[in-house]
């Protein structure tokens, strides 16, 4: 009895949604509704068309969903939905953003801004064709490797080099050359995650290798290194856990100690950097941060490995760094091929190392650097200009706009307590409408979209990833408050 009423109620419910559906107009009546049509001349046919079908089938969707009980909505109305879809559609997904997060290594910014020098020569390569693969001089094939390899090895007194995609396939590729089939050997302390799915251990088990924990979380000696090795032992591996730091009770063995360990059982050492700083980290204002590449080097590492777009403020790529024998091994493999970087990627790291050369030029070209060591008084400069032009298009009686001591991160992997002072535009509105979750929205609905902290009321706006000329663009993100209710 039950089972039938509750038939019948849902057939009498899909009679109406079917009524319902029936009411929508075809799609060739949406194309040429005004809205629409005005578009046509701007946007390819096709994606007019795809942009009605999929307005009208969300919209058939959402109808069946609501019973019955959802409203028809009019022609117009269901033009301009078809008009707002194709312009979403139009519009490239990877457009450039203004950073005011102050986060210098931001990933989901994109991490390193690019020096004016890498992005010419990136435009160089990319406009037309290029030496990546040829010897100029016997005309044969060359070897893409050849144009940064020379400069790492100067750079870092690394007897070889070679760079592929990122520093994850650095790793992958180091760990799976020197020991698939055989033992990792890692501290407890250094089995990190670096963020998103690059955990250490995961990458040494898809690597085909075992993985070997050795000591305990704050402490690792020599003798638990030593302890560990067998003759199934194919690397001894270091790790930079680049964004926690341990404190207290702690020991680590020192490279150089892992390095003679290595040599005299004929084991490799690998370190993988990660952030890999070409300037001490103490001259990038860092003073917490261990190592840098050249000191990796120096202290005897087989096979150092380090991001590209990291401290380096380069492309996305994977330095390797190391001995010959090694760094040769390793560029054979199968697996290189497959994780080979571009044209762009070595022209754009080959201009970036050229930089390091003279590394006051360095610091000054290059914009993670730059933003690094920027100064108080610098940084207090650019907020009071941003708060100036800010205060010139927000109406005082609604928004208050000052200046706040604050904390900017380096990002990308941060140590704790490696905040660097700076000075913030705090934006508020005076009755809290818009809300600091609202505006930070409207700013990134914006174009370009710009990101920025909330902090408790407040949005943040911290001038230390900010170019000057990006002020402007901030303050006309920030206009439409204005006219907010
Ligand atoms: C960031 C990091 C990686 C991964 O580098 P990508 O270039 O992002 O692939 C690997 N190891 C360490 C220690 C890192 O800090």
């Amino acid at each position: 009895m039950l089972s039938q009423a509750v038939f019948r109620y849902n057939e009498a419910v899909k009679e109406t949604s079917d009524n319902l559906l029936r009411r929508l107009p075809p799609v060739h009546r949406l194309l040429t509704a005004p809205a629409v049509s005005a578009l046509a001349e701007r946007l390819p046919p096709a994606l007019l068309t795809e942009s009605a079908r999929a307005v009208l089938e969300a919209t058939r969707k959402a109808l069946a969903e609501s019973d019955g009980t959802g409203a028809v909505p009019g022609e117009a109305e269901l033009a301009a939905r078809v008009a707002e879809e194709a312009l979403r559609r139009a519009t490239p997904s990877l457009q450039r953003a203004i950073n005011a997060t102050g986060i210098v290594l931001h990933t989901g910014l994109g991490r390193a801004r690019l020096a004016e020098v890498a992005r010419d020569a990136l435009l160089e390569v990319a406009d037309g064709h290029s030496l990546l693969e040829i010897d100029r001089e016997t005309g044969r094939r060359g070897s893409r490797r050849d144009h940064v390899r020379g400069l790492l090895c100067e750079l870092t007194g690394a007897e070889e080099a070679t760079v592929v995609n990122n520093c994850a396939g650095a790793v992958f590729l180091a760990v799976t050359t020197l020991a698939a089939g055989r033992e990792v050997v890692l501290s407890r302390g250094e089995l990190v995650e670096i963020g998103g799915a690059f955990r250490m251990p995961d990458i040494v088990r898809a690597s085909g290798a075992t993985l070997v924990e050795v000591g305990t979380t704050n402490r690792t000696r020599l003798s638990d290194y030593t302890d560990a090795l067998t003759e199934r032992t194919g690397l001894i591996l270091r790790c930079h856990p680049s964004n926690f730091a341990l404190v207290g009770f702690t020991e680590e063995t020192p490279t150089a100690e892992l390095v003679a360990l290595g040599r005299e059982r004929g084991i490799p050492v690998m370190d993988d950097q990660g952030s890999g700083a070409l300037i001490a980290p103490i001259l990038l204002g860092l003073p917490g941060r261990k190592g840098s590449l050249r000191e990796s080097v120096a202290a005897g590492c087989d096979i150092v490995t380090a991001s590209g777009d990291k401290l380096l403020g380069g492309p996305q790529a994977g330095l390797m760094l190391g001995r010959k024998e090694i760094i040769e091994r390793i560029a054979r493999h199968p697996l290189a091929r497959a994780l080979r970087v571009d044209k762009f990627t070595l022209a754009a790291l080959e201009a970036t190392l050229r930089l390091y050369r003279e590394p006051t030029r360095a610091l000054a070209a290059i914009p993670t650097l730059r933003y690094l060591t920027r100064t108080e008084p610098e940084l207090r400069r650019l907020a009071q200009r941003l708060r100036a032009r800010l205060r010139a298009v927000l109406p005082a009686d609604r928004f208050s706009v000052a200046l706040m001591p604050e904390s900017s991160q380096v990002g990308g992997g941060s140590l704790p307590g490696e905040d660097l002072p700076t000075v913030c535009v705090a934006l508020r509105a005076r009755n809290g409408s818009p809300s600091p979750d609202a505006i930070a929205a409207a700013l990134r609905r914006h174009t370009p979209p710009v990101f920025t902290r909330i902090k408790a009321d407040d949005i943040l706006f911290d001038p230390r990833t900010l170019e000057p000329n990006e002020i402007a663009v901030i303050a006309e993100a920030v206009k439409p408050l204005a006219s907010s209710e």
